[in-house]
C-alpha cells in the first residue's frame, strides 16, 4: 500500500530554496504532499511535478471580508492548494486555538474541497496521566462536529511531546512503534463507530520526529497511513530518503 507522505515545512524555506527543493524530490510510488508557507504556496504549484500536491499549514475561521492579516479557504483554492493542515499542536500552543474554531475552519476547507488534515495528540502531562485515549476523543469530537458526510479527510495523530518544538530546544525522542500502533487503532475504531463505512478513506498519519531511520519501521505499521514530516522534510536529502519508501 503506498503512503500519504506529507511535510510540514513550518515557517522556514525562501522561495529560492522552496524551487530548489522542488527539483531535487525523487519519483515516489507514494502520495506525497508540501505545506508551504503561504508566499510561495503559487509558483510551488506551478513547478511542483504531478506527483506532488501542495497544501497550506493553516486557514482562517473567517470566509471574507474585513479581517486583515487573514486567508480563506478560497483563496487558498485558487492558490492551488488540495490539502490544508488544521489544528496542528504549535497552534494549539501558541495560537490558542479552540476545537471550536478547528471546526470551523474544517467546514470552510471543506466547502472548496481543500482535504483537511486535522492533528490531534496528547501533550506529556497527559500521556502521564494515562488520558490519551479521552484527550484524542475530545479533539476529534470537537473537531468533527456537525460533519456527517466526511469524503477525503486525513487526521495526523501527533503526540506533543514527540514533536521537536522549538519550545524546550531539547531533542526529543519518536513515539515508540507500540504507542503509535495503539493510538492508530483506536482513533481507527473511534472513526469507524462514528463515519460507519465513510472511514475507510479516512487516512490516519503519524507525525512528530519521523527521520528517514525510524520511517520504514513505522511505515511497515499496516495502521498507519502516512506520516507528517517536520525537520526532517527542510532537506531535500533526508526527505527524498522517506519518500523512497515502498
Ligand atoms: C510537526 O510539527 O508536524 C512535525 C511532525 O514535526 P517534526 O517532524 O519536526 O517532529
Amino acid at each position: 500500500m503506498s503512503k500519504l507522505i506529507i511535510a510540514n515545512w513550518k515557517m522556514n524555506m525562501s522561495a529560492n530554496a522552496a524551487m530548489n527543493f522542488v527539483t531535487k524530490i525523487s519519483k515516489s510510488k507514494n502520495q506525497i504532499v508540501i505545506a508551504s508557507p503561504y508566499t510561495f504556496l503559487k509558483r510551488l504549484k506551478n513547478q511542483l511535478p504531478g506527483f506532488v500536491k501542495l497544501a497550506s499549514q493553516d486557514v482562517s475561521i473567517y470566509e471574507g471580508g474585513s479581517k486583515t492579516g487573514e486567508i480563506s479557504a478560497q483563496m487558498l483554492k485558487e492558490a492551488g492548494c488540495s490539502y490544508c493542515i488544521v489544528g496542528h499542536s504549535e497552534r494549539r500552543i501558541f495560537k490558542h486555538e479552540t476545537d471550536e474554531e478547528i471546526n470551523t475552519k474544517i467546514l470552510n476547507l471543506l466547502k472548496f474541497k481543500i482535504t483537511p488534515i486535522l492533528c490531534i495528540g496528547e501533550n506529556i502531562k497527559q500521556k502521564k496521566m494515562g488520558q490519551t485515549n479521552k484527550v484524542l476523543v475530545g479533539q476529534l469530537e470537537g473537531a468533527l462536529k456537525g460533519i456527517k458526510k466526511i469524503g477525503n479527510f486525513v487526521i495526523a495523530y501527533e503526540p506533543v511531546w514527540a514533536i521537536s518544538t522549538f519550545q524546550t530546544g531539547k531533542i526529543k525522542k519518536s513515539a515508540s512503534l507500540d504507542n503509535i500502533k495503539k493510538a492508530h487503532i483506536f482513533i481507527k475504531n473511534w472513526l469507524k463507530k462514528r463515519f460507519k463505512s465513510q472511514s475507510n478513506k479516512i487516512k490516519v498519519l503519524y507525525g512528530g520526529t519521523v527521520t528517514p531511520q525510524n520511517s520504514p519501521e513505522i511505515f511497515k505499521l499496516k495502521v498507519v497511513d502516512g506520516a507528517l514530516v517536520g525537520a526532517a522534510s527542510l532537506k531535500a536529502s533526508s526527505f527524498n530518503a522517506i519518500i523512497k519508501f515502498n
